[in-house]
């Protein structure tokens, strides 16, 4: 394992961020997008400060109480120790949730062929033409590619896209759906509106959320709007 790259912190006691999980989450410092609209900048531009030893302590302790963690950011599967983290954990007895921008495909090869990808929240940034001025990234094909990995190896997931009326619109969203739909995925594509009230990346304005108040289910992919994240 890496002992001289930190990670960034640790919340201790989560129910909300893995479904059907007590968890902690573990934050992963540094990030390969910079979404304007994002609420971790201290994460996304800081280095850390806890290192893998005391959060594998912290996870001894708590073995047992614990079903899950969630390793989040930042982009956590830039660390690189953090298939050797999972690993741990899954000795432990305790799931492993990947939340990622999905810019790192392999690892979440990686991570699959080492059994230790229980469950994984996938951000759906924008439609392929609004990516790289949402994300300031080049990432969409990669980001491609983690999707198709994850339908085609039937990992457990969920897609989630952040919303800003000045960003997107009811097209774009109804677009992604649709994109989603052709790449075969089944299942949840949870909305998360903005709102403006935290330090973020960038200055923005506040979002209009009527924008986003209608029914864009189909058959086979259910949109819900989640109002806080
Ligand atoms: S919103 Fe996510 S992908 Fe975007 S900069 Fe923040 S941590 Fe990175």
């Amino acid at each position: 394992m890496s002992k001289a790259t930190p990670i960034y912190d640790i919340t201790p006691f989560t129910l909300l961020d893995y479904p059907d999980k007590t968890a902690c989450i573990i934050w992963f410092a540094g990030c390969n997008m910079r979404c304007g609209y994002c609420y971790n900048p201290d994460i996304v531009l800081g280095k850390g400060e806890i290192f893998i030893a005391e959060a594998l302590q912290f996870l001894r302790n708590r073995k047992g109480l614990l079903d899950g963690v969630v390793m989040s950011g930042g982009e956590c599967t830039l660390h690189p120790s953090l298939i050797d983290l999972a690993l741990e954990v899954k000795a432990l007895g305790m799931k492993v949730k990947i939340d990622t921008n999905g810019s790192r495909p392999e690892v979440l090869k990686k991570l699959y062929k080492n059994d230790t990808l229980d469950y994984v929240a996938l951000d759906f940034k924008a439609t392929a033409e609004k990516f790289q001025s949402i994300t300031k990234s080049n990432l969409f094909t990669p980001f491609e590619q983690s999707l198709s990995f994850l339908v085609e190896h039937k990992v457990p997931f969920e897609v989630r896209t952040t919303v800003h009326s000045a960003q997107l619109k009811a097209e774009d969203i109804l677009s992604m759906r649709n994109y989603l739909v052709q790449r075969a995925y089944r299942g949840n594509y949870y909305l998360q509106h903005f709102t403006n009230n935290s330090e973020i990346l960038e200055v923005m304005s506040d979002s209009n959320i009527t924008e986003f108040d209608k029914e864009f289910s189909s058959p086979e992919v259910k949109v819900q709007m989640r109002k806080t994240i």
